[in-house]
């Protein structure tokens, strides 16, 4: 497989990160153009992004502007330089967005999800060698992410990456996706020349989560980030709880320490390094998880305390140890470790329900 580094993709070769920013969607000629001359203005962005078909959960939310908008994106081009990214989801769309002259392609986790789709896309694509990233798909697969970089490999496609844009948490978590990095960190050990850039917008969710995310990304070598970014973000049309102003961006941009992206650096991330982030990683979940997990405590403790029913339940615990134990030993953990680890966690649940149904007794 022969796969190019990010540095020399386009005529001007780089050693720093590739920045890729914009709106989520193209929504209007004045939003594309509004946004394109401020990001343009930072003189840090390469890539100028817009959805122009969104794939979208729910029907009747707003789908994109369709073929209209890449009329737009050309005109924003035109005028600032930068080159162009939209997401493809169809042939039809690959059509379309190289007779506007998009510049770099991106694959939607939704997309990437479908191997059928992929196929498609990967058909329309063969002889076409144009960039291609490929986000991860929603849930974390990293046989499916790496099998739609094989796809376009197969066709001709040199120039391929991938983008790292978490994974669905299924249930609340402070992220919108969950960014699980030893899922990057693996990729990176099977595909070593393979780019990789980061979405914080996407992980995030938020604002203020984007800087750290961001930082982190950067710190495990990759190659590049994509963020939104909106000249009016709480009017977006999608995505406007994750969006930025460009000068918010900029703000953003000029906080990250960056590192130069040589194939000396990706070396130096060595193997305890990478296992060390692992472990990071899924020490993070595991809070994430424990606080999801007393949500739940909590919402117990008031329904005991409305229904006047006892804190501690003997039965019920002596069910869950058993449980636990036995799903433990099918996992390699010793029914000692499961059952100490669950002893702490049940006292604290408890002294929280103590809490929520005499809070009085629980403040002496
Ligand atoms: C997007 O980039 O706006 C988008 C839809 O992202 P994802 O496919 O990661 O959800
Ligand atoms: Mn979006």
């Amino acid at each position: 497989m022969s796969i190019l580094p990010i540095s020399q993709w386009f005529s001007k070769s780089t050693d720093e990160p590739l920045i890729i920013a914009g709106p989520c969607s193209a929504e209007s000629p004045e939003q594309v153009m509004q946004t394109a001359r401020q990001l343009a203005a930072l003189g840090r962005v390469d890539v100028y992004r817009a959805g122009v078909w969104k794939p979208r959960s729910r029907p009747g939310t707003f789908q994109g502007a369709g073929e209209p908008a890449l009329e737009w994106l050309a005109d924003a081009k035109a005028e600032t330089g930068m080159m162009l990214a939209v997401e493809v989801a169809t042939p039809q769309h690959v059509e379309a967005a190289l007779r506007c002259g998009v510049d770099v392609f991106w694959v939607g986790a939704r997309t990437s999800s479908n191997p059928f789709s992929v196929d498609e896309l990967a058909s329309a694509m063969a002889g076409v060698n144009i960039p291609v990233l490929v986000k991860n798909p929603i849930h974390p697969d990293l046989e499916l992410w790496i099998g739609v970089i094989e796809r376009f490999a197969k066709v001709g496609v040199t120039r391929l990456g991938g983008i790292h844009r978490g994974f669905s948490p299924f249930q609340k978590s402070m992220y919108r996706n969950v960014p699980k990095w030893e899922v990057s960190i693996d990729l990176r050990s099977i595909m070593p020349d393979l780019p990789i850039i980061c979405d914080p917008s996407h992980i995030s969710g938020k604002p203020e989560l984007i800087p750290d995310v961001a930082q982190k990304a950067l710190d495990l070598s990759m190659d590049g980030l994509m963020i939104e970014s909106h000249v009016n973000p709480s009017k977006a049309l999608s995505d406007a709880k994750q969006q930025v102003t460009p000068e918010v961006l900029g703000q953003m941009l000029s906080s990250l320490s960056y590192r130069k992206i040589t194939p000396s650096t990706i070396e130096s991330i060595d193997l305890l390094e990478s296992m060390r982030e692992k472990i990071d990683s899924i020490d993070l979940q595991l809070l994430d998880l424990l606080s999801q997990r007393m949500e739940v405590v909590r919402h117990i403790g008031e329904y005991k305390l409305q229904n006047n029913v006892a804190i501690m339940q003997l039965r019920r615990w002596e069910e869950m140890i058993k449980m636990r134990i036995e799903v433990g030993e099918k996992l390699g953990l010793s029914s000692q470790y499961v059952k100490d680890l669950l002893r702490l966690v049940h006292k604290e649940s408890i002294r929280k329900q103590a809490d929520i149904i005499s809070p009085d007794d629980a403040a002496e």
